[in-house]
Formats: C-alpha cells, structure tokens, sequence
C-alpha cells in the first residue's frame, strides 16, 4: 500500500521531547520561545507567535485586526473548513469568493467584486502550498484599507518573488500569516500552529488572547527574584502549544530544507511520469515556488473522481479527494453565497492527491502513474458524472 503521506520524524524528534520531559517545564516555556526565535528568523518576520494550532491562529489573527460580530469576511470557499469556522467563532460572516479558472487560489478580481463597507478582512489561502497572487490581491485591499490574514497552514517552505527577490511565505507579505503543524503539513508537532506578523502591537494582543489574557507571561515570572502577580486586562482563552511540541518544531524546522528539496524533486517527476497520462498537472507561476505540499491533478471529465479513487485503492493506492468546497456542506447550508463559485465546483469534483512524501522512492511514483492511468481507463463512461461521496464512505474520504 503506498500512503498519501508519511511525516518526517525520527531521532531529533525524539531527544527534543525527551529533553523537555525530562527539563520538568513541559507546557508553553522556553522552548516555546526559542521555537517562535527560530521560525521568526527562516521566514524574515518580526513576529511570531506559537499557538495550539492553525484554526485558532486564524481565530486569534481575525480578533486583532478588529473582525467581530457583524463584519464581513472574504475568503474561498475552495479551501479546508476551518477557515470559516474561524470567521464564524469570531461572530463574522464568511463570504466565499471563487478560485481562478485553472487553480485552486482565490481569485483576486472576485475579491475586489465582493468588497462592500461591512468586509472588514481578505482571507487568503496559499492552497495546498502554492502561493495565492498576493501581487494582485494586496493592491486591492490596501485600496480599500482592508486587512490581509494569510492562510498559510500548508505553506512553510514555499517562497514568492517580490521585486526581484525570493521571500519565504509568512515574512508576513499580508498583515498577518497563520501555520500549521498537523502531520498533513510539511512540519509537524501533532497539533500546532504559529502567526507571524510585523505589527508589535497585534503579537502583543496575540499573546495575550492566548494565554488566559495574563499580563506577565510565567517564564517571566518564574524568573523573578521577586514575586510578581500578573493581571488579566482582556478576556482570552487557552490556545498555548507545549514545550514538548515547542521542541519537536525545532527539530522539525531543521529539516524543512530537505523536506522541501525532495518535495520539489518529487513533483518535477510526477509532471515528468504523467506527460502520458489523461490528467492536467498543477502548474507553478514564474513568481511562486510551491512546497508541494499536496500534489493535485485534474481528472478528464467522463470519469468520476470517486471511482478513480475506489478502483486506485483496490490497487493499493492511497489518495485523498482534492480541496472542498466550504459553501457545500450542512454547517454552512445558511450561509449567503451571492457570488459566483463555479471553478470552486469544478475543482472539487475533478481533482485528486496523489501520494507524495519525502523518501518516496522513483518506483512508487511510477506504480502511482500506471495505477491512475488504469483506474482512468477502467472507470471512463461516455457521459460526465458529478462527484458523489457515499455517506457511508465520507469518513474515510475525509481530509
Ligand atoms: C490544515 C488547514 C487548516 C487547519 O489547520 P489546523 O492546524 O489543523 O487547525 C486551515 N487552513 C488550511 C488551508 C489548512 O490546510
């Protein structure tokens, strides 16, 4: 059976936690500092802030650029479904804009449609670890006054040209830029995530709203000679990351070149192994160089994803169906979609992930091409079919 993904740990990882168990500070303390120290500095920001994981990052970065009940927030609806969840537990309106024709970015011309007096943040995701056109989108919204919060849960490693440049995503290119650490991502802690920004008074508010509202951290107070007693000025919550997956990140962080390396060097070769085959590969923009952190192809029209990847797994294949479309599903069945979300359909009914993981030998990649372009030929029906998950499958179709 060949894996959709296998994260990258070993022994590093496992000194790292050992060393901070056996420290006796095992919760959000010096290691949690030092990893922010050293993510802050491979990224080029000036801020960054460890928190529990992505969707509470997102949370958290919406709350300090003043998004609260009543405001409007635009982002794709082609993207994980923690992103509206984040808009929603912030008592905000999502409002789904669509991705560009080809991809699976949002499209910043629908930004710009959508924009009225209530928007009050541009989400943007770098989906899947391509870069989203920030060269585009940023004009837009500083026209408006309007803040840009990075989704870059997938996109550690994947770097864009600004002005003849190459930056790493999350310097941040947008106001604030939002990691995270779950195993299906580049780096991984178990669960963690990480806000990156420039603004001194937003990682402030961050660190605050993350740890019960406490004015003096406790590895300050730990510190003291004398006794401090912190006060609690704003309502916060409990979004702390450990020190224990503090430390494995900084384990993780040193592998992060490699890891991208050999990610880019898998996905030149799937472009190479699939020239032959009936599926359109994902293309990278001359200012963008993607971390490749899934690799998703678009399936011709008169097969249905669903049975390429039934009869892929009969061949011992795994993969995993291509990004959702928020607007689709039950928890947001009430939400208003007034704009057009017709490449977000499309996308998500055509495409699927291939498996792609660092030490991925040439073999399995060649198993996986001639494997897809069998299950291709045996499912292919004379007319279109839509993409249908059967209810008794969706959870182990899920993401
Ligand atoms: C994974 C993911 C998230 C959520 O990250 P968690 O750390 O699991 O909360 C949010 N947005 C996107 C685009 C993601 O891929």
């Amino acid at each position: 059976m060949i894996p959709i993904t296998r994260p990258v740990l070993g022994g590093a990882e496992t000194i790292a936690a050992t060393r901070v168990i056996r420290s006796g500070w095992i919760t959000q303390g010096p290691e949690v500092a030092a990893f922010e120290a050293e993510f802050a500095a491979r990224v080029g920001a000036a801020h960054a802030c460890a928190v529990a994981n992505c969707t509470v990052a997102l949370q958290l970065a919406l709350i300090v650029v003043g998004v609260g009940p009543g405001d409007e927030v635009i982002l794709p609806s082609h993207t994980y479904i923690a992103c509206a969840n984040a808009v929603r537990h912030c008592g905000a309106t999502p409002v789904f804009v669509d991705v560009e024709p080809g991809g699976f970015n949002i499209d910043p011309e629908a930004i710009a449609e959508a924009i009225t007096s209530r928007t009050r943040a541009i989400m943007c995701v770098h989906q899947i670890g391509m870069p989203c056109d920030l060269a585009r989108i940023l004009p837009i919204a500083r026209a408006m006054g309007v803040p840009v919060i990075e989704d870059a849960a997938c996109a550690i490693g994947s770097r864009i040209e600004v002005q003849g440049r190459w930056e790493e995503i999350g310097k941040p290119h947008g106001d604030i830029a939002c990691f995270s650490f779950h195993p299906r991502k580049i780096l991984t802690v178990g669960d963690g995530g990480m806000i990156t920004t420039s603004n001194p008074e937003w990682d402030h508010r961050l660190r605050l709203l993350r740890q019960h509202g406490m004015s003096v951290p406790d590895t300050v107070r730990h510190a003291s000679p004398r006794p401090i007693v912190e006060s609690y000025p704003i309502v916060g919550y409990n979004y702390r990351l450990t020190d224990i997956q503090a430390a494995i990140g900084r384990a993780q962080l040193n592998r992060l070149d490699d890891i991208v390396a050999s990610r880019r060097s898998l996905a030149a070769r799937y472009r190479v192994l699939l020239r032959d085959i009936a599926v359109e590969c994902p293309e990278e923009p001359a200012w963008a160089r993607s971390n490749w952190q899934s690799y998703c192809v678009r399936l011709p029209r008169d097969v249905s994803a669903y049975e390429v990847m039934a009869q892929m797994l009969v061949d011992g294949v795994a993969t995993r169906r291509g990004v959702m479309c928020i607007h689709q599903e039950a928890a947001y069945a009430d939400a208003p979609t007034p704009h057009r979300l017709f490449f977000s359909e499309r996308a998500r009914e055509e495409c699927i992930l291939l498996p792609l993981f660092p030490r991925m030998s040439e073999r399995m990649q060649r198993r996986v091409a001639l494997t897809l372009d069998a299950a291709i030929a045996k499912t292919r029906r004379s007319i279109a079919m839509p993409f249908v998950v059967p209810p008794a499958t969706q959870r182990g179709l899920a993401f």
